[in-house]
């Protein structure tokens, strides 16, 4: 499969490419050629089918022949070695819970599955490759999860100090090998900055690469949940709508992604905070990016979502068109407080931020009597463990994944500028 920027400028190129490379020369995101739906016997059938069959067939034309059958068939094995378990909350709606992996977010797929394919590119080892990532929180955890040990690949993190939690700090500082994290002094929008200027540094000979959503081996692994809960709800007849929590707009790509290839979805729900960005544009149709506001839910404090570009070029850049099947919808804090508060109350459920915000969108949305609502729970409540404690009366387990690094000691290399960076990938 090719692959060609969003920018229109540089030659198309192979998956592997657009793998190592991360962007294209001229900046722009990486989007497919084409898309070939799977047949309608497959999708009709999908309960006859493992897990790891669906994403083999959901994902082998993104790949092509660039990795062999077996081969992207183990890196599957890997990659999907966890449930995602759908928890029904009321009459008509479920939580599709996403964060029963290593390090208990969404991420972990899509760092996985983008870990195992950059290894496999590089078997050879002509040249160490070099992963650069920002992260607000959880991106960190799971890139550093999913590299750990990846022959020939090296991980370097940068985070803004005493901005994550300490549960995020020890998953993304505690593990050694491979992996370095720089506590960066300032903000994520500082770290950003010096990522994006270690790309154009020329001195930089490094082969570099993003583990960013805009990655294709991190976004399109991401189909595979929205197949997942189809297979799980095919039983009960409804029109499924998908309510996705939504930064960066990676994950809620990726189920349009999946509609595209023939997967009954009747609507998607992109609910933020007041990053509010893409709510806004759908109302008035200008796109008015914004510096990001800090929230409670703070995994989706962005204010210039990086893939919302694919999901325009999913619907050839017609609002109206995008409007039919997409809807998006801003909430505050106190909202989402509130929510957490409801969905506690009335079910016993407790959802994170995040999560509740998902719920909210569904709610907003108004289902019809045909149509049932899932919302993804992008992450375990212990990742925003202040946030949770401080809102609902309950005193959150400690998880065994978490419990693995929360005593370990952190290793991390502190930075003021990108002086610093620049000395560190020199040496
Ligand atoms: C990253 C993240 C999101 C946002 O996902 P996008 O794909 O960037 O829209 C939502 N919730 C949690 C917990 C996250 O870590």
């Amino acid at each position: 499969m090719n692959y060609y920027s969003l920018h229109h400028t540089s030659p198309n190129t192979t998956f592997k490419n657009a793998v190592v490379q991360g962007l294209a020369k001229d900046r722009g995101i990486y989007f497919p050629e084409n898309t070939t739906p799977l047949s309608k016997d497959f999708i009709e059938n999908i309960t006859d089918y493992s897990n790891h069959e669906i994403a083999f067939e959901a994902i082998k034309q993104f790949v092509g022949d660039e990795i062999p059958a077996k081969k992207l068939k183990a890196i599957i094995a890997a990659t999907v070695s966890f449930d995602f378990p759908l928890i029904k909350i009321d009459d008509n709606i479920a939580s599709l819970e996403l964060f029963h992996g290593p390090t208990m977010a969404f991420k972990d797929v899509g760092a996985k599955f983008m870990a195992q394919c950059l290894e496999y590119f590089n078997k050879d080892h002509k040249e160490e490759i070099t992963v650069l990532v920002a992260t607000s929180g959880d991106t960190g955890g799971a890139v550093a999860n999913g590299f750990l040990g990846a022959k020939g690949v090296n991980v370097v993190i940068l985070y803004p100090s005493g901005k994550v939690s300490d549960v995020q700090e020890k998953q993304l500082t505690t593990l050694g090998q491979n992996i370095t994290a720089l506590e960066v002094d300032g903000v994520f929008d500082d770290c950003q900055e010096m990522v994006k200027t270690a790309f154009l540094d020329t001195d930089i000979t490094k082969k570099l690469t993003s583990a960013n959503s805009i990655n294709v081996a991190r976004w399109l692994p991401q189909m595979f949940y929205f197949f997942f809960a189809y297979k799980a709800l095919k039983k009960i007849n409804k029109e499924l709508v998908f309510s996705v929590p939504s930064g960066n707009f990676g994950n809620i790509c990726a189920g349009i992604m999946a509609k595209k290839l023939g997967l009954p979805i009747q609507h998607f729900i992109a609910a933020t905070n007041i990053n509010d960005t893409v709510p806004n544009y759908l109302i008035d149709g200008i796109y008015n990016p914004k510096p990001s506001k800090t929230t409670i839910s703070n995994a989706m404090d962005v204010g210039n979502p990086s893939n919302f570009i694919r999901i325009r070029e999913l619907f050839n850049n017609d609002l109206e068109l995008l409007k039919n099947t997409f809807s998006s919808y801003s909430f505050s804090d106190i909202e989402t407080r509130t929510t957490m508060k409801d969905i506690y109350y009335n079910t016993g459920y407790v959802a994170e931020p995040h999560g509740a915000i998902g719920y909210l969108g569904l709610k907003k949305y108004g289902l019809k009597e045909n149509e049932y609502g899932v919302f993804l729970e992008t992450a375990h409540p212990v990742k925003f463990l202040d946030v949770v404690e401080e809102t609902l009366p309950v005193q959150i387990e400690i998880p065994e994944q978490i419990q693995k690094v929360i005593n370990n000691k952190k290793v991390a290399i502190p930075i003021s500028n990108y002086e610093g960076l620049k000395s560190f990938l020199l040496k």
